[in-house]
């Protein structure tokens, strides 16, 4: 296949418009997948996807497609939709000329509408909007084209109207590709350049590679060099995702497909980097800007026998998803661990599943954070990922100048009777709203600055409730910003435990201080004693609780008379199935470490 046979382009969308399902179709189309009349979402090959009903890897496919007589190469690429994985479709557009902007003709454009698109607009791509959903009786295609207009400066005269579901007007999308998405360019003479824009691990072939032939080509047995390393590689299998790993003899210019090429360790594969074979070096493409982590939260073996083997499983989880950074960390309560950030709640809660079910990790997770920053008057500006890096009283004091916290520019999009509601919100979480906009005579577009710290929290879920589930929402980051910021700990029987401890705005702690306490006593079970949950700032106590103990005359009424043995069994069944934690003689669950943050 010549480059201008060949056909490199991605589906983006607001979450749930129906790109993996437009994707199914295709792969049936082009009888990648065979058709069986259901909505099977292939591309979702990770088991928390299929789950959640989520895309959140990008995954690739490669089809051949006839048209006017002409046979071609057409390699598709499904992208997540949820902003916390907005860095995989950055990613996957850099492979791509093209890109599809899918939009369900019953929602409109969303908050993710506009994220996405903009993203494709900057890396200079081809979009072409197309209308899915339009079986559906709430279907206003009219509208929503109005809205693409208004939004995008797109021309929506000729614009597809599609069901990804009943397959109308599916026999329309790939020819509009072939005629509207530019070829890639680049020489088949040229020497071999290639651009690695993402990796998984293989049980069989090890660490692979899915790349962008961006000149010349490349086949088994070949020697690479990684621009990043400098490390010398031979080629051990090429080949195109048809939807699975499909080895094939060689991989040409234009062409995105695998390569495996027994890297030893996980950490070789560096997401960005530039290929070129041994020999003949080459310019070094531009790569990825590093994600930004915007959430850190702390993980730690429930078991601390298993800290080998979760290193190695996080080692091979980030492999898969380079925009989780890892650091070590040490807990006076919780033992050796690591500090993991992400780009929101969602994506740590993915990562938190895919440990779990991938990789049988049995783990403990503390309640997530934001980075702040700390400015001391020396001049001198340091980072703090977990609140135990955070000044103590005395420093503040004394050699603080000032604390800041990061910021967030966000998007609303919303029927327009929930504008009072929504500018409520914003306000509540300490937002400055910017503008608002019609997108056309119904819909609000708002756009706000909020601290990180109110969506890493319920600002989320408050949207969602206080809207009826109608307001979309997205946002990018906006820098640090200067904030009182204190820091909250928790007390045990009078010892502070350093993992239920949280860094917040002054406005926030007294409530913070209230409801964690009570939080906790209600997830703490009763023990053969008395447990004091203290709340504390600077030293002053917030709040108090108490979790009574464990009545011996109570249980005997319960359970009869060998209540003791009985309960004692119960318990170490239970404890099989349930994460616990030992600090100190208090025993605490996962809901605990949890509890600081889900704010009720
Ligand atoms: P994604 O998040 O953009 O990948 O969306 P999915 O492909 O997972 O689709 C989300 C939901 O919309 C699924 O329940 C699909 O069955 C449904 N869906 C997708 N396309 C259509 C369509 O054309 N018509 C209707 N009625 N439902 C659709
Ligand atoms: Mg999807």
């Amino acid at each position: 296949y010549p480059p201008d046979r060949i056909r490199n382009f991605s589906i983006i969308a607001h979450i749930d418009h129906g790109k993996s399902t437009l994707a199914d179709r295709l792969l049936e189309t082009t009888g990648v997948i065979s058709k069986t009349g259901k909505n099977r979402q292939v591309l979702d090959k990770l088991k928390v996807e299929r789950e959640r009903g989520i895309t959140v890897k990008a995954q690739s496919a490669s089809m051949f497609y006839e048209h006017d007589g002409q046979k071609y190469l057409m390699n598709l690429i499904d992208t997540p939709g949820h902003v916390d994985f907005s860095y995989e479709v950055s990613r996957s557009l850099a492979a791509c000329q093209g890109t599809i902007l899918l939009v369900d003709a019953a929602q409109g454009i969303q908050a993710q509408t506009v994220a996405n698109f903009f993203l494709a607009f900057g890396e200079g791509l081809e979009v072409i909007p197309i209308l899915n959903k339009v079986d559906l009786p709430t279907a206003e295609p009219e509208r929503a084209a109005l809205q693409i207009e208004s939004a995008f400066e797109i021309p929506t005269n000729n614009i597809l109207h599609i069901s990804a579901k009943t397959g109308l007007g599916i026999d329309m999308v790939l020819p509009s590709v072939i005629e509207k998405i530019p070829p890639p360019t680049g020489s088949a003479d040229s020497p071999f350049k290639a651009l690695l824009f993402d990796t998984w691990y293989d049980k069989y072939v090890g660490v692979v590679c899915l790349i962008a032939v961006k000149d010349g080509a490349i086949k088994r047995g070949d020697k690479i060099v990684s621009s990043y390393s400098g490390t010398k590689y031979e080629v051990a299998e090429v080949g195109i995702m048809h939807p699975e790993q499909k080895p094939t003899t060689q991989l040409q210019v234009g062409q995105v497909g695998y390569i495996a090429c027994n890297m030893k360790t996980v950490a070789e594969a560096h997401v960005g980097d530039t290929f070129y074979k041994d020999k003949h070096p080459v310019e070094p493409l531009p790569g990825f800007e590093p994600a930004k982590s915007m959430v850190f939260a702390g993980i730690f073996p429930i078991d601390a026998g298993e800290f080998d083997r979760l290193n190695e499983s996080i080692q091979k989880l980030t492999l898969n998803d380079s925009s989780v950074s890892v650091h070590k960390e040490t807990s006076a309560a919780l033992g050796q661990g690591w500090r993991l950030g992400f780009l929101g709640t969602l994506h740590m809660d993915v990562f938190r599943q895919r440990l779990e079910e991938e990789y049988d990790a049995n783990i403990l997770m503390t309640s997530p954070t934001v980075p702040y920053q700390i400015k001391y008057k020396d001049g001198i500006t340091k980072f703090i990922r977990t609140p135990s890096e955070f000044p103590n009283a005395i420093v503040m004091q004394e050699r603080v100048e000032s604390t800041m916290e990061p910021f967030v520019s966000s998007t609303l999009i919303f029927p327009e009777q929930y504008l009072g509601s929504m500018l409520e919100l914003c306000s509540t979480h300490r937002g400055d709203i910017q503008t608002h906009t019609y997108l056309d005579e119904s819909r609000v577009m708002l756009k706000c600055k909020l601290p990180m710290a109110e969506i890493v929290t319920d600002f989320y879920d408050r949207l969602k409730s206080k809207s009826q589930g109608f307001a979309s929402f997205d946002y990018e980051e906006a820098g640090y910003a200067r904030s009182d910021l204190v820091k909250l700990e928790v007390l045990l029987n009078g010892e502070p435990v350093d993992a239920l401890a949280a860094v917040m705005h002054k406005s926030s702690i007294a409530t913070a201080g209230r409801d964690i306490a009570k939080r906790l006593k209600d997830v703490i079970r009763r023990q053969l004693f008395d447990i004091s949950i203290q709340t504390t700032s600077n030293g002053k106590v917030i709040a108090r609780e108490t979790v009574k103990q464990l009545r011996k005359d109570v249980t005997a009424k319960c359970y009869g008379g060998d209540a003791r043995r009985k309960m004692k069994l119960l318990d170490k069944q239970k404890e099989g199935k349930k994460r616990m934690k030992k600090i100190g003689r208090v025993e605490l669950p996962q809901e605990a470490f949890l509890s600081v943050m889900t704010k009720s």
